[in-house]
């Protein structure tokens, strides 16, 4: 055997992997609350329609997402010409990403937010500029505008920011969009959109329609529950959601997961139901573990973070034991995703426990 081995870029050199959210554990009341999924079961027609898609998986499903692209089109008033789907939006953000940065290009994002960012960056050559979030757990767009230089070529703001729920209302964010040069994409990372309540947020896809800068990333995986089916898509002007359908690996999007989105923008009231249950148990939480005398920043989403420094592993181990799985980002602090009210109970149980030891 030769004593030689593949020659792989050296840009993948130290490339963090994804890391998904630990499982729960075997046990009577263990509950996933470590990757902001969607508590509800698949909705009933929408997994017979999944089901049914199943029957005719020796095919390869519709490389256009044609069924998909007239929903979205008609359902956010947009032309077909400006959208793109992916293999969730994770996916589309690698995409972009490859599509605009390279070696010696720059990527600026918040930091800490989505996790997946420095990994796209990197795996395309490009360099990572992280923004500090400001005190407040928000993206400090001030400095993001600052770390501008003549190599960036894409900006991310996750709004609502994962994993600190934060966002950045319509004055802000339209502010800072004015300033940003219009050959620097910017991608509006709206994941968890439907859980958005304040009046103030601007909707993504509002604000690209004069600029052909932005792009606005979303996805069936958090409000829809389609997580597992793996679906997202970008609103952005065609030059745009054209390189993305030149990046798209072929076929990527399978036909149960085309037809299950397809069938859930057909259930929204249903689906968005669930979202409000979430929305109300969100807010049951913020307030008890403001109760509790924890400090927790606004939330926007499906989650709330806690920013416990030192003693995030700590907390995350109480939580375990308790029975519910949270995601620690060590030496940081602690993201927990709303579900189930029984979950939330167990979860709430251990922080309390948890404070008063302190
Ligand atoms: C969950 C999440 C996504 C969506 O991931 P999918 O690939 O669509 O499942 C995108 N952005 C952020 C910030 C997220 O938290």
């Amino acid at each position: 055997m030769s004593e030689k081995t593949p020659k792989l870029r050296a840009a993948l050199d130290g490339i963090p992997t994804y890391k998904p959210g630990r499982p729960a554990p075997d046990g009577p009341a263990a509950y996933k609350l470590s990757s902001n999924e969607n508590p509800y079961p698949p909705l009933p027609g929408v997994l017979e329609t999944a089901v049914a898609a199943a029957g005719a998986f020796n095919r390869y499903p519709d490389l256009a997402c044609t069924g998909l692209m007239a929903e979205l089109a008609e359902r956010f008033s947009v032309p077909l010409e400006h959208l793109a789907t992916g293999t969730g939006s994770v996916g589309v953000a690698q995409q972009l990403v490859q599509a605009t940065a390279g070696p010696g290009d720059e990527v600026i994002y918040a930091w800490r937010s989505f996790e997946a960012y420095p990994i796209v960056t990197q795996v395309s050559g490009a360099t990572s500029v992280k923004v500090p979030l400001t005190s407040d757990e928000v993206h400090d767009l001030d400095a993001m505008l600052a770390a501008i230089t003549d190599r960036t070529r894409l900006i991310f703001v996750c709004n609502p920011n994962n994993p600190t729920g934060t966002v950045v209302r319509r004055a802000e964010l339209e502010a800072f969009l004015d300033r940003v040069p219009g050959d620097v994409l910017v991608v509006l990372d709206e994941a968890y959109r439907e859980f958005i309540r304040d009046a103030e947020v601007p909707d993504g896809v509002d604000l690209y329609r004069d600029r052909p800068n932005v792009c606005v990333l979303r996805t069936f995986s958090k409000a829809y529950g389609l997580a597992g089916l793996r679906v997202g898509f970008a609103v952005a002007h065609e030059p745009v959601a054209a390189a993305l359908r030149k990046t798209a690996v072929p076929f990527g999007v399978s036909q149960l997961a085309q037809e299950a989105a397809v069938a859930s923008l057909r259930s929204e009231a249903a689906l968005l139901e669930r979202v409000d249950a979430l929305v109300a148990e969100r807010a049951r939480v913020v307030d008890a573990l403001a109760g509790q005398g924890w400090t927790v920043p606004e939330s926007q989403a499906n989650f709330v973070w806690l920013r416990l420094g030192d003693r995030t592993t700590d907390f995350a181990a109480a939580c375990e034991r308790a029975g519910v799985v949270v995601r620690p980002f060590a030496g940081e602090g602690v993201r927990v995703t709303i579900g189930e009210s029984a979950a939330m109970d167990l979860f709430l149980q251990a922080a309390e426990e948890f404070r008063k030891a302190l």
